[in-house]
């Protein structure tokens, strides 16, 4: 195996093995671009170092090899007393990644070499720059001298001098400064600085393999997810030199703004520097545009080189480059990050350049950036005071009082009032004050702390981690930068960017939202551009993608509101909730009928109230499927609360106040109450225990259904049964269903057309797919259920317990529950398809679980051949969108 290649051998697809800043320094030396020459030693090698703790037996000679090359194209050799080759040592993974270590520039200067160079440059003030800036970043990042130490004695230099900027030091000052810095190495780091040059380098880059190890480095990767075993590269690059006077310098710059994706000239630039000096804030610099007047042919030749790199990368590109005496050379580039709105806007700006098609329109954005687009955000334009700023944990904007602890949270909100919820971190014992709060904010962990799950889970607004802020929940006070908020003082957080201000900040709704309501057209003159991007990005996804998407909705209203967001159908329709509410006391009624006659009167009376339900969804899905579910959940949910209703009763006897009703109700609690409720009477097993349940509303169904064909609609209704578990089950459902369907048609002389269907969310169903399909005629995927069966996971326990724990621990990167796990629940889905339309060839497959809106699962479901994917209203863009991205993509959907 070759471990060390050139810049010209590499190319920016080989970023696994080269590292993103090595893999695009050899696409631009192919391009011919003035990159200085160097070499690239693989993150292979990185992994052996690592491995073994040493590094593989060839590196060394194959270094040696390559700096022999590169000695002889540059003339000089590295260290040279009369006139050296420096170079530079760049870390560079696949991602880029904070943590890792700091480049050293220079290597190669010496007590010797650097008179070497300033011979050779005629600058003896530059040689001597160059020399203290090595020993500085070279004792900082490879010997381990703290920072600060070479900072303040820079620091003392400028002060004896009186002068304020780096550049007004002389060489003789420079020259001072050279050896305080060597005795502070030998004093921190017990030993002198290196004068040998190849010893320099070596160190360096087995200082850049032990960087992937840090802390830092470690914590970023679980938090954005990017394995463990991926190993750095190393670059290494000849020097060339801004620092060499007033006609040199360094800059940075975007080939178009990151914030709105508009082309023009966005850099900053800094003459007379080095490397870092230009982000580091140490001189002012000046906006890319004054290159021009500074050295007009290096900036026409920068202009030309940024058109080169867009139009080879088809994308944004953000550049580093120097100058050296009037020469332009390129240091760095890469696909540029951008804010989910340039995304969008770059996307079609490029497909207008003809540089990329819809279809790679569609890879260039993703649902995520969508979702952020649609939250309410904060008012750009308020005066606002930030406290800091932490990781955005889960997204929104939340405004409230800030509260300390969960008892004064819920307190609190039962009264009226918004509230933060402020703590430490967060732990199960918070989880009623989480629910009760507008947003959480914690000073500590990660995205995958406890309140980042949790507060996804909940799709609550979260910042967590904002390590400047003390948090102080016995004084019910936090402190940051000397500045304290008190409990009840209104704070305001951003779960999109991690911002954390103090006092109410307005919303605004967000444009794109108000664009899906159909409250601003696209074509409008004053639509902004985001929104007429968006709105192309969308007609793309439409065009191209095969699932379709429905919502889960219960009413007219979300029905409308999904239809507006572009349902094609409603796949959920849960009919619990219809029983809520002021029905509660017929279904109470009903279970606690003890005749015949009285369970009778209790249906009759609930008919006619199911029925105007069905009429409005109908009529606002006019032409459209709507999926019915029968009803699900444990019947104890619509009785009193059991401790509630104990001590009333027990009360009342203390009294020999006698309540038969109440006494009636309490037994049929007892009877009725439930260990695992998740796992009890529910579902298909109600239907079949209790009576006459499930034919009234399959009444309800047909005779709205034949309501709306009465009043020249289009209703298409589909009658889903919930936890099937075997096909038994279904057939008797279907029987008494098939009978009351009947008998309308009868009565009302209206054809009805109702497809019967199952659920899969319980093992057994999926298992048992192929007989099941005997008895519906189409299969809905209830994920969550079967996410909670095959796990044997119960969703409110697990996710506040001990997830966090599992996450960190890396047994999942992501919950199940949130993603779905491919392995596991995905094979029964995927196989549960194979033997239904085995069985069933037109068998009609969709998926109602929340998954259905999530971006990575979406995918999956494209690809196990599903006909469409419902979701909440909201999450309809998201998931068209990525159904477009599923059906143009064969790769996938990473695009970091
Ligand atoms: P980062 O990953 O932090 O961007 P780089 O490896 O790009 O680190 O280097 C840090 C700074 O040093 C950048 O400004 C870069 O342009 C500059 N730099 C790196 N190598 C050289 C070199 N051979 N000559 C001049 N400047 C360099
Ligand atoms: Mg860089
Ligand atoms: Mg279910």
């Amino acid at each position: 195996m070759k471990f060390v290649f050139d810049f010209t051998e590499g190319n920016k697809d080989l970023k696994d093995l080269l590292g993103g800043k090595g893999a695009n320094l050899a696409e631009m030396t192919n391009l011919g671009l003035p990159v200085p020459p160097g070499f690239t030693i693989s993150t292979e090698a990185c992994k052996v170092y690592l491995d073994s703790g040493d590094e593989p037996a060839a590196l060394r000679d194959e270094v040696s090899a390559h700096l022999t090359a590169l000695e002889k194209k540059m003339g000089k050799k590295l260290g040279q007393a009369d006139d050296p080759l420096l170079v530079s040592v760049r870390s560079g993974a696949k991602f880029s990644m904070p943590g890792m270590m700091d480049t050293v520039l220079n290597i190669g200067l010496s007590d010797k070499s650097v008179q070497g160079l300033a011979k050779q440059a005629g600058d003896d003030r530059f040689a001597w720059d160059s020399y203290r800036r090595l020993i500085q970043m070279f004792g900082k990042t490879v010997l381990g001298v703290d920072g600060e130490l070479f900072e303040e004695a820079l620091e003392k230099a400028k002060d004896a001098k009186k002068v304020t900027v780096d550049t007004d030091l002389d060489a003789a000052e420079l020259k001072k400064l050279v050896t305080r810095f060597k005795k502070i190495v030998k004093a921190e780091a017990g030993r002198d600085f290196p004068q040998d040059p190849r010893e320099q380098m070596d160190l360096a880059i087995h200082a850049v393999f032990d960087s992937w190890n840090t802390e830092r480095a470690k914590l970023y990767r679980r938090q954005e997810r990017i394995p463990h075993d991926l190993g750095t590269a190393v670059n290494v690059c000849s020097m060339v030199f801004g620092n060499l006077g007033p006609d040199s310098g360094t800059g940075v710059a975007f080939t178009r703004d990151p914030a709105s994706g508009h082309q023009g000239v966005y850099g900053d630039y800094l003459q007379n520097a080095q490397g870092e000096d230009v982000v580091a804030g140490i001189r002012n610099t000046v906006p890319l545009a004054d290159l021009e007047r500074i050295d007009k042919k290096s900036y026409d030749q920068l202009m030309q080189i940024m058109e080169t790199l867009e139009t080879h990368y088809k994308d944004l590109c953000d550049i580093e480059f120097t100058i050296e005496r009037g020469q332009l050379w390129m240091l760095q580039t890469r696909v540029g990050k951008r804010t989910a709105g340039a995304a969008f806007r770059i996307a079609t700006q490029l497909v207008d350049q003809g540089l990329i098609d819809e279809a790679e329109a569609l890879q260039r954005v993703n649902g995520a950036q969508l979702a952020q687009l649609m939250f309410p955000r904060f008012d750009e334009d308020a005066k606002v005071k930030q406290l800091g700023r932490g990781i955005a944990a889960s997204p929104g904007a939340a405004v409230g009082k800030a509260v300390f602890d969960s008892y004064t949270a819920i307190k609190w909100s039962r009264s009226g009032e918004k509230v933060i919820l402020i703590r430490r971190e967060t732990n199960p014992d918070d989880l009623d004050g989480m629910i009760a709060a507008e947003g959480i904010l914690t000073s500590r962990g990660g995205k995958t702390s406890h309140a980042a799950v949790v507060a996804r889970g909940m799709g609550k607004t979260c910042v967590c981690g904002a390590e400047d802020l003390e948090v102080d929940t016995k004084r019910r006070r936090l402190t940051v930068n000397g500045h304290v908020v008190e409990e009840g003082d209104v704070v305001s957080i951003d779960g999109s960017t991690g911002k954390v201000y103090l006092g109410e900040v307005p919303v605004v709704p967000s444009p794109v939202v108000e664009y899906f309501e159909g409250r601003m057209h696209a074509g409008a003159d004053d639509a902004d551009e985001l929104v007429q991007a968006v709105h192309r990005i969308m007609a793309f996804a439409d065009g191209k993608r095969r699932l379709r998407v429905r919502a889960n909705a219960d009413n007219a209203e979300d029905a409308l509101r999904a239809r507006r967001f572009g349902a094609q159908g409603i796949g959920l329709c849960r009919t619990e909730h219809m029983f809520l509410g002021e029905r509660r006391e017929l279904v109470e009624h009903l279970i606690l009928a003890d005749t015949e006659e009285e369970r009778e009167n209790a249906l009759k009376e609930l008919l006619p109230l199911q029925k105007r339900d069905f009429v409005e969804l109908f009529e606002a899905m006019d032409g459209l499927p709507v999926t019915v579910r029968l009803l699900d959940p444990p019947l104890h949910e619509f009785l009193p609360d059991i401790t509630e209703l104990s001590v009333r009763v027990a009360l009342a006897e203390s009294r020999k106040d006698h309540n038969e009703n109440d006494l009636r109700l309490l037994q049929a609690v007892h009877r009725l109450h439930e260990q695992n409720p998740m796992l009890g009477l529910r579902g298909v097993r109600l239907g079949l225990v209790i009576p006459g349940l499930f034919t009234m509303q399959v009444r309800a169904i047909a005779e709205a259904a034949a309501e709306r064909k009465e009043a020249k609609g289009d209703p298409r209704a589909e009658i889903m049964i919930p936890l099937v578990g075997t096909v038994q089950e279904l057939e008797i459902v279907r029987e008494e269903a098939e009978q009351v369907i009947a008998e309308v048609e009868r009565t009302t002389g209206v054809h009805l057309k109702l497809a019967l269907g199952t659920m899969i969310e319980l093992p057994r169903a999926a298992l048992t797919a192929g007989q099941l399909a005997e008895a519906a005629e189409f299969f809905s995927f209830g994920t969550n259920d079967l996410t909670q069966t095959v796990w044997g996971f119960s969703r409110d326990d697990v996710e506040a317990s001990f997830f966090t724990a599992y996450l960190e621990k890396g047994i999942f990167g992501v919950s199940p529950f949130e993603t779905i796990d491919k392995d596991g629940v995905g094979k029964l889905v995927r196989d549960a398809v194979a033997a239904g339309r085995a069985t069933r060839p037109d068998l009609k497959l969709g998926v109602c679980g929340e998954h259905g809106g999530d971006p990575e699962s979406v995918h999956f479901f494209h690809e196990v051949g599903l006909d469409y994917v419902s979701c909440s209203p909201f999450r309809i863009p998201v998931a068209r969108l990525e159904a477009g991205r599923a059906a143009s993509s064969s790769t996938g959907s990473d695009h970091r």
